[in-house]
């Protein structure tokens, strides 16, 4: 567990140790955590307040400290832009800290905790060699920000020159398109970056994308799948043989989020199978690092010095609302790109401007509204089921269908495929419709139906983002020109990727195709019934039995063929009743 920061009443500086290394007193309890306010930051924040700070502070949250005290608390006011004082300590209570510059203040810190930063990075360098002993391969996982640059250069320490990876999300700030650049070659780190940015930056850029999938939030962090996860797998299916022969260290830190709390310091990948993450300062605190930092003399990015207390993309929703304010300001134009759009979103979807002002955006949750598309008519023979559809007619609808079988047209001008579970698929464009049938063995049915309705709902919603590219481990999806294109000389069929999520699943609407095997019609007479038809009487028969056993009303016509019951069933209900009667 972190421990608190404590403060050398003597020295007037924070400890993080059990005891101050120049007069060696404990100090007393100061905050959860520190971090040091810059020049720049400071001058930004007096403008803002309009109280004059001491040269020598830090902040915690909405604290700021001087002296081991509190010198200020302040609130935001994020409808109007500004930043309301809350407490005030007053300025005759801080002689000391106004004759103690920046500089002097983190020169005579480090000095009270060198002990404790020798002991933190030795723990993490042999950590890091440890770790990594086993792996042919080591990369840095190089956001930009000061963590991942605290890990190379323990990195460095540890192994040696490591490559960092570095991620073009698209959406990172001026500042840190520079910074990589110049710590790789300041640091003589080699640079591998990611180039699907460009994909991204010509097509289907951020500001579409919010459009099509509404803007992200800390519940539907589409971007984060898009722009960060998925070009970490195209790199890894691009460029490793075996990925799990790889270690990715990673500056993520227990204390930055109450998800991370949970994380250890050796991860296996989650989301990106295969993946090793090596969390080396996984324990250390805000002010661990920025001493750390301040003690190797190590460069960091510009925008700390403007007041950015963590960098990463611009829009995040998950950077703390005083963060994102400080954005705004600092990174106005960016800003304003990105307010239009949530404004846009905001008068589509009856939303106020202060939805946008106060930042609710960042809580949206996403409708994820489906529209179920049913067969229009089911045949069953003896043997075989056949459904038939209308669709809408997409694009991606031939290029996901490949992933079944071999697609070819047929006499009838159908383009036809025949799957190697023996199913048939059959689609002939009608104006802006596709006709579609699907034809399979009875006895097959239930294994078909989760297969093709997973198929059907990439091919009807897929807005070939290509955040799907690197589930496949073939690679076989390829994101090309701004099209998503299934590369059958790879594609061998194997349906994993099926198993992942498409970013349509977190969107507002969608398509959900059912190949349910009956139909609900409503009751001709306008009676609070609907009539369900089934394939076999037996089936009909077992599933009135079924209902009635919930003690449900239930009416059987035509021998089981037909029956009629409440219209308040719901259709999931009867699916789910008409399965397990498939099934026996
Ligand atoms: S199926 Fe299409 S929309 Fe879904 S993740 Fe893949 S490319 Fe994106
Ligand atoms: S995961 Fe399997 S089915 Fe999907 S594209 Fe790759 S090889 Fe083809
Ligand atoms: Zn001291």
């Amino acid at each position: 567990m972190m421990k608190n920061v404590r403060w050398c009443t003597s020295c007037n500086v924070p400890i993080i140790g059990e005891l101050c290394n120049i007069c060696g007193n404990s100090g007393r309890r100061c905050a959860k955590d520190l971090k040091p306010i810059f020049n720049s930051e400071r001058a930004l924040f007096e403008e803002l307040l309009g109280i004059r700070l001491p040269s020598f502070t830090f902040r915690y949250r909405n604290r700021i400290i001087s002296e081991g005290r509190t010198f200020l608390t302040f609130k935001l006011d994020a409808v109007n832009k500004r930043l309301m004082p809350l407490y005030h300590q007053g300025q005759e209570n801080t002689g000391y800290a106004e004759e103690v510059d920046f500089a002097e203040g983190i020169r005579l810190t480090i000095k009270a905790n060198v002990k404790h930063l020798k002991e933190k990075e030795r723990t993490a360098v042999n950590f890091i060699k440890e770790a990594t002993s086993n792996y042919s391969r080591t990369f840095i996982l190089f956001g930009g920000g000061k963590d991942s640059a605290v890990v190379a250069m323990l990195a460095k320490e540890a192994l040696g020159s490591v490559p960092l990876l570095f991620i073009d999300t698209t959406l990172e700030f001026p500042e840190t398109y520079k910074f990589v650049e110049e710590f790789s070659r300041t640091y003589g780190f080699p640079l591998i970056k990611d180039d699907d940015g460009e994909y991204y930056r010509a097509k289907l850029n951020f500001f579409q994308l919010c459009k099509r999938l509404g803007p992200p939030s800390i519940y539907c962090r589409w971007c984060c799948h898009i722009f960060k996860e998925q070009p970490v797998r195209r790199f890894i299916n691009n460029h490793l043989n075996d990925p799990t022969d790889a270690a990715f260290l990673t500056g993520i830190r227990r204390c930055e989020s109450r998800r991370r709390g949970n994380y250890a310091p050796i991860e296996l990948g989650k989301r990106i199978v295969g993946q090793t993450l090596v969390q080396p300062i996984n324990d250390w605190s805000d002010l661990e690092v920025w001493l750390y930092v301040f003690w190797k003399g190590i460069k960091i990015n510009d925008l700390y010095e403007l007041g950015h207390a963590r960098v990463g993309c611009w829009p995040c929703p998950c950077t703390p609302p005083l963060m994102d304010f400080v954005r705004q300001l600092t990174h106005s134009s960016l800003w304003t790109k990105f307010e239009e759009v949530l404004l846009a979103y905001a008068t589509e979807n009856n939303r106020s401007r202060e939805w946008v002002r106060k930042g609710l955006w960042r809580l949206r949750r996403p409708k994820r509204q489906k529209i179920f598309v049913y067969p229009l008519h089911i045949e069953g023979g003896d043997s075989e089921i056949l459904f038939k559809y209308f669709i809408p007619h997409k694009t991606s609808l031939f290029e996901w269908l490949k992933i079944l079988g071999d697609v070819k047209a047929d006499e009838d001008k159908y383009l036809k495929l025949k799957t190697k579970r023996g199913f048939e698929v059959r689609c002939k464009i009608e104006g802006p419709q596709v006709k579609l049938m699907v034809k399979c063995a009875k006895r097959d049915y239930i294994s078909v139906k989760t297969l093709i309705e997973k198929v059907l709902f990439r091919s009807l919603n897929c807005i070939e983002c290509g955040a799907c590219s690197g589930s496949c481990s073939k690679g076989a999806i390829q994101a090309i020109e701004g099209k998503v294109i299934i590369n059958l000389k790879k594609c061998d069929r194997c349906w994993s990727c099926l198993k992942n999520s498409c970013i349509v699943q977190d969107s507002e609407k969608m398509y959900v195709v059912k190949l349910d095997p009956f139909s609900l019609i409503p009751c001709e007479k306008g009676l609070p019934m609907n009539h369900v038809i089934f394939l076999s009487k037996e089936i009909g028969k077992r599933v009135a039995e079924r209902f009635k056993a919930r003690g449900v009303n239930v009416e059987i016509h035509e021998g089981g063929k037909v029956i009629c019951i409440d219209a308040d069933i719901t259709r999931e209900e009867i699916e789910e009743l008409v399965l397990s009667a498939l099934e026996g």
